[in-house]
């Protein structure tokens, strides 16, 4: 049995076709990064425009790549939220349309439920319970997971996500968008020679990042000579610092057999590196999704699709701007 996802959130429109294994027979990902590059950041009006054009299109290559026809699907599966209201219309009413024309059920998916389960895509890498880390452009938290079903979030950024503070730090380097595959590179060629802040590093579970990326603004304001890959290199190291000692203190605090770090920034080398040892130190597993499924795609939506086929979970349609990890 099948299950076609789409997601089209914020500025990737995606489609795939996933089996309730989690074996991806198809993923297609059409990027907006050309269109948003400019302006340094997504710009809404034209991601929903973008996403009327190419999710048509999408859907009809996952399906060719499959080498299946409709009728074999089982039910569709598409993200309602959390994300840009316009760009969750597009998909959802594309798979509303669709499902009334195949004689479908469809669901609505949360987002960041289908970013966690990007780490069981083609092959079963989480052991539960599980500690999660999210690393997204618009969140960022840890939460504990029993099963894909039941979770629980234990602490979450109080103001900017670590993508965010990336993205930002790119757009004041003149680096564009989106600013964490830069970022990254940059800072591997520079030395972490500047101190800069470590928010709330030991108070509880909770992140904030906006005064870290404020202290980057000051630094190259008063050097403005300051080499950027040094910038970088100071950046990453401060992001890396407070992310994998909060993980650490979570793994410590709820016994886990398995780190799953996902989300766009579980892209980073430097984070996969640091997860790596600390897991390591720690005895436990490292669950992290390929790295071409880290950042947004269909096929975490659709095999989080599937743990609602299982939980019997609601097939609400309601585009949401924000939605907790811990709702269906
Ligand atoms: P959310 O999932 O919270 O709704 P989103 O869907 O926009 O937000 P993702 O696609 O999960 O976010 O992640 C995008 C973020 O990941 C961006 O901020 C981007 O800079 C960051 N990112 C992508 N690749 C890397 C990388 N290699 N290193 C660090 N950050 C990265
Ligand atoms: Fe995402």
């Amino acid at each position: 049995e099948l299950i076609l996802g789409i997601e089209s959130s914020c500025d990737d429109t995606a489609a795939a076709v996933v089996a309730e294994d989690g074996t991806v027979l198809s993923s297609v990902i059409v990027s907006q990064a050309e269109i948003h590059n400019r302006y340094g950041g997504v710009f809404p009006e034209l991601a929903s425009r973008a996403h009327i054009d190419k999710v048509i299109p999408a859907i009809r290559m996952a399906i060719e790549d499959a080498g299946i026809r409709p009728a074999d699907l089982h039910s569709i599966g598409v993200t309602r939220g959390p994300g840009l209201i316009g760009s969750l219309m597009v998909g959802v009413d594309t798979a509303r349309g669709l499902a009334d024309g195949w004689g479908l059920q469809v669901r609505g998916v949360n987002h960041l439920r289908g970013h966690l389960r990007s780490a069981d895509l083609n092959e079963r890498r989480v052991a539960y319970p599980a500690m999660i880390l999210l690393v997204s452009g618009g969140h960022t938290f840890l939460a504990r997971m029993e099963s894909p079903e039941r979770i629980e979030q234990i602490g979450s950024t109080r103001d900017d996500s670590v993508g965010e503070a990336y993205d930002k730090v790119a757009r004041m380097l003149g680096l564009g968008y989106p600013g964490g595959p830069v970022i990254d590179r940059l800072a591997k060629t520079g030395t972490p020679r500047y101190p800069l802040p470590r928010p709330m590093l030991t108070q509880g579970f909770d992140f904030s990042f906006s005064g870290l990326k404020t202290a980057v603004r000051r630094l190259l304001e008063a050097e403005p000579d300051a080499k950027p890959e040094d910038v970088a290199a100071s950046f990453v190291e401060a992001c890396m610092d407070v992310l994998l000692a909060k993980a650490g203190s979570a793994l410590r605090a709820y016994p886990s057999e398995s780190l799953v770090v996902v989300g766009g920034v579980s892209a980073s080398p430097q984070l996969r590196e640091r997860a790596e040892q600390l897991c390591a130190g720690l005895g436990v597993r490292l669950s992290l999704p390929p790295l071409k499924w880290s950042t947004d795609n269909a096929a975490m939506i659709a095999l989080a699709s599937w743990d609602y086929v299982h939980a019997g979970a609601d097939v609400d349609l309601a585009p949401v701007s924000t939605l907790s990890i811990e709702r269906f």
